[in-house]
C-alpha cells in the first residue's frame, strides 16, 4: 500500500496500516491478544456483537485493524496505554459492519448516465420528466447513437400507466432510445431502435424473452430478458480510449465505495466490474469497503484456466463466488419462472427461463470442478429447481465439501426446495429492501405466493444460512431499509405482504452481517464483533431494537469503521 493512505487518518489508524496487516495470522484468542496495548478503545456503547458467545458488550479494543477484546467498560479500559485512541460512544449502539451479498456496484451509471428514477429511496416521477431528460441528452448526442435512461421503476410513475414506445418516440426519431428498468431484466425502446433491430409485430419471441404487445397486437416497446440481446448489435455507442475507460472505472468505483460506507456497508459482493481498476482504486487509497469479487466472462475463464479458486486474494479484495449465472427472469419486473400462471395475464404466462437444463448442468459442473463457488440467479420456484438439479448432479459427479453453492435471490420457495437447499448446504442471498421498496408490486403475485417469497423465516427455521442481497441497481442497498422490511414486511405504501416471513431484529442483523460473511466463506474473519476478527463496525444513533420498527430505515449512521479506520463519519 502507498503513503496516500496516511492522509486519511482516523482513530489513530490509517487505511494503510489496516491494509498492511492483511496476511497476518488472525489472533484467535482474545486473551492472548489482550496482552498488548490497544490502538483503539471504544467504550460506553450498546454493542450488539452478533457473536452467540457474548451477544452484548459495553466496550471493545482494536489493534492492527482487528478486535482484540470485547467486554465491560472497566475490563476494556484496562487495555489503554499511551497512544491508545479512545471513543466514547455515549450509549449509542454499535453493530458489525453490514454485508451486501449481491450488488452490481454500478458507479459508472450513477456518475455518467441519465437517471430517470431515484436509486436510493422511493420517489415517484412523471413520464414527461423521463422524456424531457432523455430529450436533453439526445440534443447532445449524434443521431444514430444510443440515448439511454436508467433506474426506471414501472410502479413509481405518477402517470399510473406503462411507459411505451410512443413516449420514447417523443424523445427522438433519429436516435435509438432505451429506458432500462432498474430491475435489469426489461427495457423500453422507441420505434427507431425497434426498426434498427428489425423487430416488428410479426417477430416471434426468442428463447428466454418477449417482445410485448398492446391489446391491438402492435409492439408496445417493452422487451424482456434475452429478447433484448438483439439490441446489443445495433446503434452507435460512445467510444473511449483504454485510458479513458480505466479512468471512468476507477472514478466510479471510488464514488460508489463512498456511497456504500455512507450506508454502513463494510463488505459488498461485486457482480463483476473492472478488477484491474478496483486494485488501482485500492492502491490509491480510495477503496473504503471490502470486496468479494464475483467473476464472469474472461475473468472467470482465466480463473478456471489458471487454477485460481474462490478465496484467493486478501481481506480487501478476494475472489468470491461466480457472477450470478442467469436461470430466469426478474421478481420485480414479473418475468421470473414460476410454476403457476401470473395473475391476470393472457395468454397464460409463467415467466422466462433463460437457460436450458443441459447448458446449466454443463456450466455448473465445469465451475464446480474448478473449485469455484457456484452462483446462480434463480428467482422463481421453477428456476431454483433447475439450479438445484444442476448442483446435485455436479456434487454427485465430483463431491466437494463446503462448496456452499450460492443462490442469488432464491425468491419463491416451497418445502421440497428448502429441503434440497439445506441438504446441499446452499447459501441463498435474498432481496432485503424489496419488502419496503417494492410493496407496490406484490399484488401482481398475491398473498398466497408472497407467503413463500423472500422467505427469511422459513430459511432460518430450516437452519439455512440465508444472507442479504440488495441486487442494487434493482433494490436500494441501504441495510436499514432492508432490516425494516425484513422485520415488518410492510412497505412504503403501508401494505403488508407475507407477514409469516417476518424475522426479529437480531435475526435480521445476523442475516445482514455474520450470514453474509458465511456466504463468502469468511465467517472466521468477519461478520461479528469477536476478538480476532476484522474491526469492521457501524455506530448507530438509535438502537435498532427499541426504535419503532417503521423508523429503522431513518436511523442515523454516525460512523462506519473498516479495519479500525473510520471510512465514513456523519
Ligand atoms: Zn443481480
Amino acid at each position: 500500500m502507498n503513503q496516500e493512505h496516511s492522509r486519511r487518518k482516523f482513530l489513530g489508524l490509517t487505511a494503510a496500516s489496516v491494509a498492511s496487516i492483511a496476511g497476518l495470522s488472525s489472533q484467535r484468542s482474545g486473551k492472548a491478544a489482550t496482552r498488548t496495548a490497544a490502538d483503539l478503545v471504544v467504550f460506553n456503547a450498546q454493542v450488539y456483537t452478533v457473536d452467540a458467545n457474548t451477544p452484548r458488550a459495553e466496550a471493545f479494543a482494536v489493534k492492527d485493524g482487528r478486535f482484540t477484546a470485547v467486554g465491560r467498560n472497566d475490563e476494556i479500559k484496562g487495555l489503554m496505554a499511551k497512544g491508545t485512541q479512545t471513543y466514547d460512544a455515549k450509549q449509542m449502539s454499535i453493530v458489525p459492519g453490514f454485508i451486501d451479498c449481491h450488488n452490481h456496484a454500478p458507479g459508472e451509471t450513477l456518475l455518467y448516465e441519465v437517471l430517470v428514477g431515484n436509486p436510493y429511496v422511493v420517489e415517484f416521477v412523471t413520464i414527461a420528466s423521463i422524456v424531457e431528460k432523455l430529450r436533453a441528452k439526445a440534443q447532445q448526442t449524434p443521431s444514430g447513437t444510443w440515448v439511454e435512461g436508467f433506474f426506471f421503476d414501472d410502479t413509481k410513475v405518477k402517470d399510473d400507466r406503462q411507459l411505451n414506445v410512443h413516449d420514447l418516440d417523443q424523445v427522438s426519431k433519429d436516435h435509438p432510445v432505451v429506458v432500462h428498468h432498474r430491475g435489469g431484466h426489461t427495457s423500453y425502446y422507441n420505434s427507431k431502435a425497434l426498426e434498427l433491430a428489425d423487430i416488428n409485430k410479426q417477430t416471434p419471441d426468442p428463447f428466454g424473452g418477449t417482445y410485448d404487445k398492446e391489446a391491438n397486437g402492435e409492439l408496445n416497446g417493452r422487451v424482456t430478458d434475452r429478447a433484448r440481446s438483439v439490441f446489443d448489435r445495433i446503434g452507435k455507442r460512445p467510444m473511449f480510449t483504454e485510458e479513458q475507460r480505466l479512468q471512468r472505472a476507477r472514478d466510479s468505483l471510488a464514488y460508489i465505495s463512498k456511497q456504500f460506507v455512507r450506508y454502513g456497508l463494510t463488505s459488498v459482493h461485486h457482480e463483476g466490474g473492472d478488477l484491474f481498476a478496483l486494485q488501482q482504486v485500492r492502491a490509491r487509497g480510495d477503496l473504503r469497503h471490502r470486496v468479494s469479487y464475483e467473476a464472469n466472462g474472461k475473468t472467470l475463464e482465466a480463473m478456471i484456466s489458471s487454477g485460481l479458486t474462490t478465496g484467493f486474494g486478501d481481506e480487501w479484495i478476494r475472489l468470491g463466488a461466480t457472477f450470478e449465472h442467469g436461470v430466469d427472469g426478474s421478481f420485480s419486473e414479473r418475468t421470473m419462472a414460476i410454476s403457476r400462471p401470473y395473475i391476470g395475464i393472457s395468454p397464460p404466462y409463467q415467466g422466462n427461463l433463460t437457460e436450458s437444463q443441459e447448458v446449466l448442468n454443463a456450466w455448473v459442473e465445469r465451475v464446480h470442478r474448478a473449485g469455484i463457488q457456484i452462483n446462480c440467479h434463480a428467482n422463481g420456484d421453477v428456476a431454483i429447481d433447475r439450479m438445484l438439479t444442476a448442483v446435485e448432479r455436479a456434487q454427485k459427479l465430483f463431491p466437494r465439501a463446503e462448496a456452499r453453492p450460492k443462490i442469488t435471490h432464491c425468491t419463491l420457495i416451497n418445502d421440497d426446495l428448502v429441503r434440497r437447499i439445506k441438504a446441499l448446504g446452499a447459501v441463498p442471498a435474498v432481496f432485503t429492501s424489496y419488502a419496503y421498496y417494492n410493496s407496490d408490486k406484490f399484488h401482481f403475485y398475491g398473498e398466497d405466493l408472497m407467503k413463500h417469497c423472500m422467505a427469511f423465516r422459513t430459511f432460518l427455521d430450516a437452519g439455512i444460512q440465508v444472507a442479504a442481497g440488495s441486487d442494487f441497481t434493482p433494490g436500494p442497498f441501504d441495510p436499514r431499509m432492508g432490516i425494516q422490511g425484513m422485520v415488518t414486511r410492510t412497505g412504503w405504501n403501508g401494505e403488508t405482504w407475507g407477514a409469516n416471513q417476518r424475522v426479529s431484529v437480531d435475526e435480521a442483523l445476523r442475516i445482514n452481517t455474520l450470514n453474509g460473511a458465511y456466504n463468502s466463506h469468511e465467517e472466521n474473519i468477519k461478520g461479528s464483533i469477536t476478538p480476532g476478527k476484522l474491526a469492521d463496525f457501524v455506530v448507530l444513533a438509535d438502537d435498532l431494537h427499541t426504535i419503532p420498527q417503521d423508523k429503522i430505515k431513518d436511523i442515523e449512521i454516525v460512523r462506519t469503521v473498516v479495519g479500525g479506520a473510520t471510512m465514513y463519519q456523519a
